[in-house]
């Protein structure tokens, strides 16, 4: 068993679908371990992405991302990790598949509702950076 930080992004809260997006996690069994609703600041952004600081899109992604309240959780279970970011789909919601939540929800390659940790150092990192007491 595996853990690994997920995102609800400001677009999923805004848009009402948090209840739809815990229910797809869940119901493919994984296991809610923390949860909580945060509006983030630009320096926890910037430590959260430190792989994209300096990329191109990073600076609308970074006020996208603080422009209002995240569902930041830890879900557990088998191969978490890669099952998450199966469900979650392509990066560009215009390109994922149907059945995944971006590909079902989004239409966006910025506002594309979820982030999944991408490995198993990822995981650690971002859980240790959102998560400090767990
Ligand atoms: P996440 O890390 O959020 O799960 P990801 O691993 O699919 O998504 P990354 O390549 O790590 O995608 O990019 C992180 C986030 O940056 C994306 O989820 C998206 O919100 C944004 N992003 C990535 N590429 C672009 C782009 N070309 N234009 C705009 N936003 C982008």
């Amino acid at each position: 068993s595996e853990r690994t930080l997920v995102l609800l992004k400001p677009d999923a809260v805004r848009r009402g679908l948090v209840g739809e997006l815990i229910g797809r996690y869940e119901t493919k069994g994984l296991s809610i371990i923390a949860m909580d609703l945060r509006t983030i600041d630009g320096e926890l952004a910037d430590r959260h992405y430190a792989e994209h600081v300096e990329r191109d899109f990073y600076p609308p992604l970074r006020a996208f991302v603080t422009s209002g309240p995240m569902l930041a959780m830890v879900l557990e279970g088998d191969a978490a990790i890669d099952v998450v970011r199966t469900l979650n789909g392509a990066t560009d919601g215009r390109k994922a598949a149907p059945g995944s939540i971006r590909g079902d929800l989004s239409l966006s390659n910025r506002e594309n509702l979820v982030h999944g940790s991408d490995s198993a150092d990822s995981a650690k990192r971002e859980i240790a950076l959102w998560f400090p007491d767990l």
